[in-house]
């Protein structure tokens, strides 16, 4: 089973169970039963896999999840107030999300509220005043009032009374203490009584994820997870830790500093982003757009060869140059995102491609059509630089970038190819 075939049975494994409402034994037996076949088709070891089966059983504690994994208990009626409480360390980008969560609802039909519990921080009313006026969403805190348990009783009552059906409650991130952070987010729980209390994380903290989500979970009733500044560099594998330990589903993550940049969390393109990946889902798409439909076809076959070119590199660029905003649309290509095309130098990035593209018109159709990494000698790079008029070392990065492309793009190999109209077909194929 070649890599991208077993990512994809997991994260179809992983998927199966999110769609669960309920997580009971049969959907985690039917997940793990998924999970250790992919795995044992891939020669993993025997022992290896029913040792993970055995401790995830004994990790999972089913009567926890139950209650914290019920999504109909997330998910509330339209209509009879729910309120929602949102801790999170400061910093981690919870007033922003508040923010966000409320933009999102509203936009969705919802009548939200926000309510300022943090008068721990000097300027964390403002801050939120500042999010919630931007948004057009009422808002209720206290320049004076020292007391959060008052405050967001408060607001609660009054958002209820102006029939608002999703009050949010953003508590203080920060204390003198930790014990007192902790002491004053469970007061304002036991006062407002939330029907969900989000735990909201960076997704840059990396292995602290656990501890840290665990601390808060200790205290509240921890129910759901939002990660924030996954546009980041981050690949956001702490949110995993967070999950265990949490025992709670991430429902949300933050892609940006707007209003707009939060997105329900879907498991495929995360896996796919854990396992260096890229989206392949918005790349099937992608290709759909970029490649003239003509070529289509031929190029997914020659992919599936495993015969990743560099004239299939070169017809990549001339189709990727034709199309904009450029950055977008590469920001979603395995392997042209980040590394040849940082996010802000577009410009410089587009250059290169150039450049490379002009090299690559000094090259013999035999070069460009082999996909011989020991074809290309010195003679053939100096022929190369000199047809061209660049140097030897130009060459020699041109090259050096198709490998790694090639690498990327290996993963394509054996997949599938649809036929004509199966293209959607093909694109969930690869992501489930
Ligand atoms: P709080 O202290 O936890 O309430 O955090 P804030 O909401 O004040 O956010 C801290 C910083 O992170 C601010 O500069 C936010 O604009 C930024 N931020 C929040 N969410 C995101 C995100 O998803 N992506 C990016 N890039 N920045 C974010």
């Amino acid at each position: 089973m070649v890599l991208a075939e077993l990512g994809g049975s997991i994260s179809r494994a992983i998927q199966q169970m999110s769609n669960a409402t309920i997580i009971d034994e049969k959907a985690l037996n039917d997940c793990l039963n998924e999970i250790t076949r992919a795995l044992l088709q891939s020669d993993v070891q025997f022992k290896l896999v029913r040792d993970m089966q055995t401790n995830i059983k004994k990790i999972v504690n089913l009567d926890d999840l139950a209650a914290g994994h019920n999504k109909r208990k997330i998910i509330q009626q339209k209509g009879k107030p729910s309120v929602v409480m949102f801790v999170g360390l400061q910093g981690s980008g919870k007033t922003t999300t508040c923010t966000k969560y409320a933009y999102y609802h509203q936009k969705k039909g919802w009548k939200p509220a926000l309510v300022c519990a943090d008068t721990f921080r000097a300027g964390a009313f403002d801050q939120l005043k500042q999010n919630a006026t931007k948004a057009k969403i009422p808002f209720y805190g206290s320049y004076m009032e020292s007391d959060p348990v008052k405050i967001s009783v408060e607001g609660v009552e009054r958002f209820k009374k102006e029939n608002c059906d999703l009050i949010i409650v953003d508590t203080s991130g920060r204390h003198k203490q930790e014990v007192a952070l902790f002491e004053e987010m469970r007061q304002v729980a036991e006062a407002t009584k939330p029907d969900l209390v989000i735990f909201v994380m960076d997704s840059s903290i990396g292995q602290a994820a656990f501890d840290q989500a665990q601390a808060f979970k200790q205290s509240v009733a921890v129910g759901a997870v939002i990660v924030t500044k996954m546009d980041g560099h981050a690949k956001g594998g702490g949110a995993l830790s967070a999950v265990a330990a949490t025992k709670s589903p991430v429902i949300f993550i933050g892609t940006g500093e707007h209003m707009d940049e939060f997105e329900v969390f879907d498991v495929k393109p995360f896996v796919s982003r854990l396992l260096g990946m890229g989206d392949w889902s918005g790349f099937m798409d992608k290709i759909q757009e970029v490649v003239p439909m003509d070529q289509q076809p031929e190029l997914l076959q020659k992919l599936s060869e495993g015969n990743f070119t560099l004239r299939i590199m070169y017809e990549q660029f001339q189709n990727l140059l034709k199309m904009g905003p450029i950055g977008q649309v590469f920001s979603m290509l395995p392997g042209f995102s980040s590394e040849l095309m940082p996010k802000g130098r577009e410009k410089e990035s587009q250059a290169k491609i150039k450049r490379y593209m002009t090299m690559m018109d000094s090259m013999t159709n035999e070069e460009l059509d082999s996909s011989n990494p020991k074809l290309m000698n010195e003679s053939r790079i100096m022929r190369i630089a000199r047809g061209s008029g660049r140097s030897v070392r130009d060459v020699m990065e041109m090259l050096e970038e198709y490998k790694r492309l090639a690498k990327i793009w290996s993963k394509m190999k054996g997949l599938k190819i649809p036929k004509k109209g199966e293209m959607s077909a093909l694109s969930r194929n690869m992501n489930a």
